[in-house]
Formats: structure tokens, C-alpha cells, sequence
């Protein structure tokens, strides 16, 4: 039995998360999306809420469950009983980071491998943080997020009512 770690921030989720999810949740026996509670990068969602998004957008797929964790992710993995870490690849600039980060992974813990998947081409552009930006200026992010994720940005980047004017 084949268990992986998706790991991330899913600040929030994006189409691009949700193309490496159903494409590795086919790969796999069981995957599990690790979302990291990590308040030093200042996630506009809490953990709660980024695991709340994450549900509600995999519910049809079965072999699929949502974590929250925090510490080390070879701790997580070996908690979980997983022994493959899954991580999207989508740029040149991702690679750096990604291949330091699985590097150090497989010394803390020698039995955990890496596997990446390179996005699919109509989400390589795709960010958590650009979709925010887009977001905070009213900008349609339709074509980015699941329906869930939009009325949840919306919410969040309402613009209080002027009580200046
Ligand atoms: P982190 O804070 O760990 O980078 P993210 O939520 O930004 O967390 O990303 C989690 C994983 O999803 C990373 O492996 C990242 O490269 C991948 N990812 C993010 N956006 C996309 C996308 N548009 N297409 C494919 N993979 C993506």
C-alpha cells in the first residue's frame, strides 16, 4: 500500500493544487494533502479554513484525506505512515528550492523520496499569491479557484464600507 504527502500551504488552493492532486491521487494508494500550520508566513486563510477549502473541493475523490500538521515534514510523514513526498514543479524558479528541500528530506529520512510532477501547461502561470493579488483588487478569479475558494476570497478581501465620505 502506496501512501504519499502532498505538502504546502494551500493559501488558498488553486486549480494548479487540484491538477497535482487528482493527477497523484491516481499514482498512489492513499494521498494525503499535509497543510502546514506555519504563522510565520502570514497565510491570509488559518489553517482551519485552508483545510476546510481543501474538503470541500476533494470530496469525490475517495483515496484522498486532508492533515493539518506542523514541525518537520519527515516527522509528518513518518507519523503518516507515508513514504513518498509529492511536490508540483511549475518553473525554473521552483526547482532550486524544491531540490534543496527533498535533499535535505531524504537525509533526515533516508526511506522518504520525493516525486515530482511537472504542472500541466494551462496552470504553470498559477500562484496562491497571484490569485490573491488579483483578489484583493476585485479581479475575477474564476479561472484560478474553485467556486468555493472565490466566494471565500471575495469575503475576505470585502472592502469595509467608507464611513469617511
Ligand atoms: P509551499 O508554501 O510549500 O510552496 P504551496 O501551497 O504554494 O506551498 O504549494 C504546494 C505545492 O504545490 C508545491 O509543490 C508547489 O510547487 C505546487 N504548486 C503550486 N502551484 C502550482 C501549480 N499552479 N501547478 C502545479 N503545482 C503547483
Amino acid at each position: 500500500m502506496l501512501r504519499a504527502i502532498y505538502p504546502g500551504s494551500f493559501d488558498p488552493v488553486t486549480y494548479g493544487h487540484l491538477d497535482i492532486i487528482r493527477r497523484s491521487a491516481k499514482l498512489v494508494d492513499h494521498l494525503i494533502v499535509g497543510v502546514l500550520n506555519n504563522n510565520a508566513k502570514m497565510p491570509l486563510f488559518s489553517a482551519k479554513e485552508r483545510v476546510k477549502m481543501l474538503k470541500d473541493v476533494t470530496t469525490a475523490l475517495p483515496n484522498v484525506e486532508i492533515a493539518l500538521f506542523d514541525g518537520l515534514l519527515v516527522d509528518f510523514a513518518k507519523k503518516m505512515e507515508a513514504r513518498v513526498i509529492i511536490r508540483g514543479l511549475r518553473a525554473i524558479t521552483d526547482f532550486e528550492y524544491e531540490l534543496q528541500m527533498s535533499q535535505t528530506n531524504h537525509k533526515l529520512g533516508p526511506e522518504l523520496e520525493t516525486i515530482f510532477l511537472t504542472t500541466s501547461i494551462e496552470y504553470s502561470y498559477l500562484s496562491s499569491t497571484t490569485v490573491k493579488e488579483i483578489a484583493a483588487f476585485g479581479g475575477d478569479v474564476t479561472q484560478f479557484v474553485p467556486d468555493e475558494v472565490r466566494r471565500k476570497l471575495e469575503v475576505a478581501f470585502q472592502t469595509p464600507p467608507n464611513h469617511l465620505s
